[in-house]
């Protein structure tokens, strides 16, 4: 079996791997002049390669009984016996995976040491431009017009354009298996190129948006910008014009991070990608942020009695409880200087210091954007997991695989993500080489 993966990165990385491994004669062609660029960026530089604690839960997906599925066929103790065997020790942080070495680009290097092992072709600074079925060139039609017939019969083979050192060339395969990323962290090659080709084909793609990332917020809240805390956020949405409450739609705890205009952090990274995707289909969507999550509100509202000293500043009586940064923004957002006395104040307008005392248990802010795909760590949408098999061959495309990021599923921060291109990578990797699944 001749197969091309495109893209080297986690998934196409495996991939090949496991084709390999079954004995089939691969070539991998990727962008960049190095294999893993991405990959080498991952968990602060160490690489959180997956989780102990694994499952369709920490995904969002159209269909989560699938996820359970290829977990069960290759989740984590796969994950950590694979890379055991290509030299990767792996320990754990409170559940959270990473190499001995604590260092991400180990698993890259592994990873390629173990390409050249197995006799995979490496093509770096391979960009490929367009694919289409068959093995005919396509001197008589550009690929777009040579769009495959659905339900194609398997087995004739798909064609790739390539430029490589200033050529293009083009060349056939039994098998091609798609890895080239989502649109998160562009410059690391994951541009949305594999997107483009695949719509040349005709393929679905669920529109990509940004996932595990900051959020803008309509307000700036620039006293408390760089402040970081721990502390819950909580997120509600409305469809545009309903009556009622706004539902909740997600919640985390962790280090909070204010930033002017917007909200950051891992709790916030973790919600991103709902609302997000809630935003896209126009419903309005705010944050609750908790700075004492582990605090009754009873308690802190008590507090505020007990604080209330002769003498004290505003900010004096957040001191010890808040960062004084936040303090001064949460009195600034009620039209109070954190210096003017306590005692003024409570007896003047009680009321306002009431509001910024309580906003610590609970501080609003209308959620309008994300950044973009520049600063997320993954994105959401993609090819629809309904037009791919378990063996992520595309339905309607037989012979043409699809893995990792480029799929609509994205799992949370703590390993998820790199944990689904294992995954997909293994298993498509396995079957393009002719191991038939059991799933
Ligand atoms: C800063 C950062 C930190 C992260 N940390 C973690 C973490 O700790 N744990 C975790 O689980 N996840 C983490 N992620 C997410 C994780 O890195 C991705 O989900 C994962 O790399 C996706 O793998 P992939 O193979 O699908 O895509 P990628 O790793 O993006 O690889 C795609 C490859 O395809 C190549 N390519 C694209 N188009 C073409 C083309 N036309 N021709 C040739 N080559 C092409 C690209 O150059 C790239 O090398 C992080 C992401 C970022 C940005």
């Amino acid at each position: 079996m001749n197969i091309a993966v495109v893209g080297g990165g986690a998934s196409g990385m495996m991939a090949a791997l496991a084709a390999a491994e079954k004995g089939a004669d691969v070539t991998l062609l990727e962008r960049n002049e190095i294999l893993g660029k991405k990959l080498r960026q991952t968990g602060n530089g160490r690489g959180n390669l997956s989780n102990e604690a694994m499952g369709a839960q920490y995904y969002h997906a159209q269909d989560g009984a699938r996820i359970r599925r290829w977990l069960e066929e290759f989740g984590t103790e796969d994950t950590v016996a694979f890379f055991g065997g290509i030299g990767v020790l792996v320990h754990g942080r409170d559940g959270y995976l990473y190499p001995r070495s604590d260092r991400a680009e180990d698993l890259a290097e592994c990873m390629r040491l173990a390409l050249g092992d197995r006799g995979v072709r490496i093509r770096t600074g391979a960009l490929v431009k367009s694919l289409w079925p068959g093995t005919e060139g396509s001197v008589q039609g550009t690929p777009a017009e040579k769009k495959p017939e659905s339900g194609k019969e398997p087995g004739t083979g798909w064609t790739i354009r390539f430029t490589e050192d200033g050529q293009t060339i083009e060349a056939s395969f039994d098998r091609v298996i798609l890895a080239c990323g989502g649109m998160a962290a562009p410059k690391t090659g994951s541009d949305g190129k594999g997107y483009y080709m695949l719509r040349q084909l005709g393929a679905r793609i669920t529109e990509p948006l940004p996932a595990l990332c900051a959020l803008k917020t309509a307000e700036e809240a620039a006293e408390a910008a760089g402040v970081r805390a721990l502390g819950t956020v909580r997120i509600y949405a409305k469809e545009a014009g309903a009556q009622g409450a706004p539902l909740p739609i997600g919640k985390a705890t962790g280090e909070l991070q204010l930033v002017k205009g917007a909200i950051s952090g891992i709790p916030v990274f973790q919600v991103s990608g709902e609302a997000i995707r809630l935003l896209n289909k126009g419903e309005q969507v705010t944050a609750e942020l908790d700075f004492l999550p582990g605090m009754p509100r009873q308690a802190w509202e008590e507090a505020l009695r007990q604080r209330c000293r002769p003498g004290r500043t505003l900010l004096q009586l957040f001191t010890g409880a808040v960062n004084g940064r936040l303090a001064t923004e949460l009195l600034k957002e009620q039209g109070l200087a954190a210096d003017r006395s306590a005692e003024e104040v409570l007896r003047e307008s009680p009321e306002k210091l009431f509001m910024a005392w309580l906003s610590v248990k609970g501080w609003k802010r209308e959620v309008i954007g994300s950044s973009d795909f520049s600063a997320a760590q993954t994105s959401t949408g993609g090819v629809p997991l309904s037009d791919v098999t378990d063996s992520f061959e595309m339905i309607h495309f037989p012979g043409l695989y699809v893995t990792g990021e480029m799929l609509d599923v994205d799992g949370l921060c703590g390993g998820y993500n790199l944990q689904m291109a294992w995954t997909s990578g293994y298993l498509a990797g396995r079957a393009a080489a002719g191991e038939v699944s059991e799933l």
